[in-house]
């Protein structure tokens, strides 16, 4: 396949690993951004092909696993009104909340329907103008696009019974609270290049001033991702504290300008809470106030939520790169993807679940 199949090549693979066993001279910790990323690593083996002194930590950016436990169970008590059709992504339907997910819902009666786009949603409530239809408007800023796409779409069409419910969150924030830690070990970045595509990379320079680390915009296939370390490598190796664009083919310095402009019609910054590590200031994207009537939240009374995690689960140290998943007493024994004590197993993305699934680990009993 044209663009895939070139960046999958186990010669040119092999050939920049080679550079970096020849530019590594001593111990370093890198943090990739994304979940996809630490799911591309772990299935392709690429922490193991690459020198010891290399260690990859894994970071927070997953939406699935980062929705905090409160609003999954806000999404269960609104997918659970009468008249009400709660879409969603496939792979937040298994999220257990505190108690139960939205498969329950589905099984108990409930109308929640799996969509391949929020667009499909604003579709069903042109269909169905006798219910309510809410989209669950989780992610980063790569997906912010359709979901504020959805609702100027809801908008123009004259609909009242659309809604999202938001949980959004931004990168630069969350990488400013992993440096600011008293615990942190990263000393470089990949920077996830789908969010990089849309938001370019101008909002990082002022963290290299802060913090002192270089970063790498890097991609998702195998080429992509040694290359992005080799960048990095070379650059914490030269004492350099750079941006080096490793993805070039889908990412500029500014980004999608058009795209940018579009979210911030429709969502504001906000603090945002993230599952299993904390609030963190100015963290996420909520929807502006004169866009209450596509507010969820607003729209549907539910009760204060109390949510309680897992005591067994360190998801948070997990998405923080404290933690590998192999380190969690729980891991592959209490919880599994069909038994997830935490959303890191059950996403796609989530660390704990690619090392189950491609798992060079130990199993605990
Ligand atoms: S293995 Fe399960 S319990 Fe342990 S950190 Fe991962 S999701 Fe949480």
């Amino acid at each position: 396949m044209k663009y895939v199949s070139e960046y999958r090549d186990s010669a040119l693979v092999n050939g920049v690993i080679g550079e970096i066993r020849h530019t590594v001279t001593r111990p370093w910790t890198l943090m990739e951004i994304c979940g996809g990323q630490t799911h591309a690593i772990v299935r392709y083996g690429i922490d193991q092909l690459l020198p010891p002194e290399i260690e990859l930590v894994h970071g927070p950016g997953c939406p699935v696993c980062v929705t905090p436990l409160e609003l999954i169970d806000r999404a269960l008590a609104i997918a659970s009104q009468p008249g009400v059709i709660f879409c969603s992504y496939g792979d937040m339907l298994r999220v257990p909340g505190s108690g139960r997910d939205l498969f329950s819902v589905k099984a108990a009666g409930g109308d929640v329907r799996v969509v391949y786009s929020p667009l499909d949603a604003v579709e069903l409530a042109r269909q169905n103008p006798d219910k309510q239809v809410v989209f669950f408007a989780i992610g980063f800023e790569t997906t912010a696009p359709p979901n504020v796409m959805s609702v100027l779409q809801a908008r123009a069409l004259g609909l009242t019974n659309y809604s999202i419910l938001v949980s959004h969150v931004r990168v630069p924030p969350a990488i400013r609270a992993i440096l600011s830690s008293p615990l942190n070990r990263v000393q470089a970045f990949l920077l996830a290049g789908h969010v990089c595509s849309v938001m370019g990379y101008h909002e990082y320079p002022p963290l290299l001033d802060e913090f002192h680390i270089p970063m790498a915009v890097t991609g998702f296939e195998p080429l992509d991702l040694v290359r992005g370390i080799l960048e990095t490598v070379k650059l914490l190796e030269a004492g350099k504290v750079e941006i080096v664009n490793a993805y070039a083919r889908g990412v500029t310095f500014e980004g999608n300008r058009p795209a940018q402009a579009t979210i911030l019609k429709v969502f504001e910054e906000c603090d945002r809470k993230w599952r299993g590590i904390g609030t963190i200031p100015m963290s996420g994207w909520r929807l502006k106030p004169e866009f209450d009537g596509f507010n969820a939240e607003k729209k549907f009374a539910v009760e204060q939520i109390q949510a309680q995690e897992s005591p067994l689960c360190i998801a948070g140290q997990i998405l923080q790169g404290l933690r590998k998943p192999q380190s969690c007493p729980a891991f592959g024994g209490a919880c599994t993807p069909e038994h997830p004590l935490g959303a890191t197993m059950v996403s796609s993305e989530g660390a704990c679940a690619a090392y189950y699934r491609y798992g060079h680990v130990t199993i605990n009993a």
